[in-house]
């Protein structure tokens, strides 16, 4: 988007305050969700919704490059004797970690679920479609956020990941489904 892009959708967000002075780098609970989901609105209406959509999945992998990585080395992600459990394992265990670490240090709820094999990302109380109202599943940054996770995860892995229900469009969670068998 570039630093004008950005700028430009801060301005749309009625969030001028942001614009080259962004929240520090910190676990407190002060960027709250209502700006993290009109962010993202903003987003589809400066690009059209194919173009916001692009650039929240792109978002989600910068934050979990950027961010949530750091966590996974902390919590043993890295370690040889996770990286020597089979795919399967590897992507449960590690989900169920990545889950909990929003549960403890964020206001978002995340359930692990699996079913016919795969993996259910129920978020239960969602930042990026807080208060929103759309037709389609709209909480792209997190389905990007969970490609990057798995192909981490994996050593470089693709995995579909795909967002089947939303809070926005009336269902009870936002759940993103995960098939554990890579496409490539
Ligand atoms: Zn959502």
């Amino acid at each position: 988007m570039g630093r004008s892009g950005v700028n430009a959708v801060l301005n749309l967000a009625s969030l001028r305050s942001l614009i080259e002075n962004y929240p520090p780098d910190d676990t407190n609970l002060d960027f709250p969700f209502s700006t993290v989901s009109n962010l993202t609105e903003m987003l589809e209406q400066a690009y059209g919704p194919r173009g916001g959509r692009g650039l929240a999945l792109r978002v989600g992998r910068a934050c979990f490059n950027n961010g949530v990585r750091q966590y996974g080395a902390q919590m043993g992600l890295t370690e040889m004797a996770f990286r020597l459990l089979p795919l399967p394992m590897k992507l449960q265990t590690g989900a169920k970690a990545f889950a909990e670490l929003f549960n403890t240090f964020t206001d978002q709820q995340v359930r692990i679920e699996e079913e016919n094999g795969n993996l259910l990302w129920h978020i239960e109380r969602c930042p990026l479609c807080w208060e929103r109202r759309a037709s389609d599943p709209v909480c792209h940054l997190a389905v990007g956020l969970l490609q990057e996770a798995l192909g981490w995860l994996s050593g470089g892995r693709i995995f579909n990941v795909e967002e089947k229900t939303c809070i926005a469009a009336g269902d009870k969670t936002c759940t993103i489904v995960i098939d554990p068998s890579p496409i490539f």
